[in-house]
């Protein structure tokens, strides 16, 4: 293990602190110290820095018991503003949200498929940014601390580099100084699946929990990944590229996948096999929108919600594969919660965690299983871009 220093312990505890008031939350010294496992003291001292740097402020006090008041917390609404970026292969969408994480504007454009030359992309990336601060009115760049930018495939965050987009075909993309050519703001980058699940952890299922410390966030789209919380800590490995479950092998030698391995999770349960699956089920299928993921989805999943014998043959044959990766899942990492998010999952919504659960039950040992809960994403807006713009906020606005 890295030993850290003690400055680095004050600050891991002052971002556990903040992380505890995101989503609106309101609480007492005495609720974070439990949260933490800290004394009051402690969890007061921690408070205090963080109300002197204005990020937090008493709303109120209340008597319980007969007792002192106790006040009341919660975070300061207001400037600076952050902004998170979920770069995709079909479009850029930037989104700002004050320091209180509450969105308050959304800029998107489509990215053209053949559109891969990394200054274009980046220049994208950049007017999107601007795009989006110039439609808030009030708000100008000097107002905003960071951006935080989700790149798809593997990104070295400390480098600021893309180390391999595959449907790019970039390999060793310096974005950062492609960035800070065009724009002065200051910026980070990560990957969309540790976006997501810093999202779950703080607004969505996951933190809705007392004691999460055990949680999957599996992100269904035209690619799949899955994002690891392991005793309360985001598992990134040794070159953040842990959760990368799409591509660990599911069937031996099975179908080729865009990785240039062969059967791959992403291959039997990325947005293109359900595709797939469809065609083989019914060919000539009116459901069917050639080269469109998600018009597709969309009407398959209106299709399977008036269980249309199509669409429910073709959701079923989708649960198996599905059922059984999320199996090995809970068989390998025994959370307490799998939350399945993404695109495909959300257009579906409850009738595919119907179809698979009964599977995942089938291929996974009987103590892992009965200890994980599985539920569907509740995040309803853009999970991407409120983890980048939180990881932001901890980067350049927490002191
Ligand atoms: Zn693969």
């Amino acid at each position: 293990m890295r030993p850290r220093l003690s400055g680095d312990l004050r600050r891991a505890n002052r971002v556990e602190v903040m992380r505890s008031f995101y989503g609106g939350r309101t609480l007492t010294r005495g609720d974070v110290a439990a949260q933490l496992g800290v004394s009051v003291a402690t969890a007061g001292t921690i408070i205090g820095e963080l109300t002197a740097a204005g990020l937090l402020a008493e709303t109120q006090s209340t008597r319980s018991g007969g007792g002192r008041p106790a006040s009341q917390l919660t975070m300061r609404a207001g400037a600076p503003y952050l902004v998170g970026v979920d770069l995709a292969e079909t479009h850029v969408i930037a989104e700002i949200f004050d320091q209180a994480m509450t969105r308050v504007g959304h800029f998107q454009m489509p990215v053209a498929p053949t559109d891969d030359d990394p200054d274009s992309v980046v220049g994208h990336v950049v007017d999107s940014i601007q795009g989006v601060i110039a439609g808030l009115a009030g708000v100008s760049a000097a107002d905003v601390a960071g951006v935080g930018v989700s790149l798809p495939g593997q990104v070295d965050r400390e480098g600021g580099v893309s180390v391999h987009a595959p449907n790019w075909g970039w390999h060793g993309v310096p974005f950062t100084s492609l960035f800070t050519k065009r724009c002065d703001l200051p910026v980070l980058l990560d990957n969309p699946l540790k976006a997501i699940t810093l999202a779950e952890m703080m607004f969505g299922e996951a933190g809705d929990r007392d004691n999460q410390t055990d949680t999957v966030v599996v992100n269904l789209g035209t690619g799949v990944g899955l994002g690891i919380v392991a005793e309360g800590r985001l598992l990134r490995g040794r070159t953040n590229s842990a959760g990368e479950w799409g591509h660990t092998v599911l069937v031996a030698d099975g179908l080729p996948c865009h990785c240039g391995s062969r059967g791959c999770v992403e291959a039997y349960v990325g947005a293109a096999a359900l595709l797939d699956l469809l065609t083989e089920v019914d060919p000539d299928s009116p459901l069917l929108v050639p080269g469109d993921q998600a018009a597709t989805v969309a009407r398959l999943a209106e299709a399977a919600r008036r269980a249309d014998p199509v669409a429910v043959a073709t959701l079923e044959r989708f649960a198996r594969p599905l059922g059984m990766a999320l199996a090995n899942a809970v068989n390998m990492l025994n959370p307490e919660l799998l939350v399945v998010g993404g695109w495909v999952s959300a257009a579906f919504g409850e009738p595919l965690l119907a179809a698979v659960e009964p599977v995942v039950k089938e291929f996974s040992l009987t103590v892992p299983y009965d200890a994980v809960t599985l539920a569907a994403s509740r995040i309803a807006d853009n999970p991407v871009s409120l983890g980048m713009a939180v990881l932001a906020f901890e980067t350049f606005v927490l002191p």
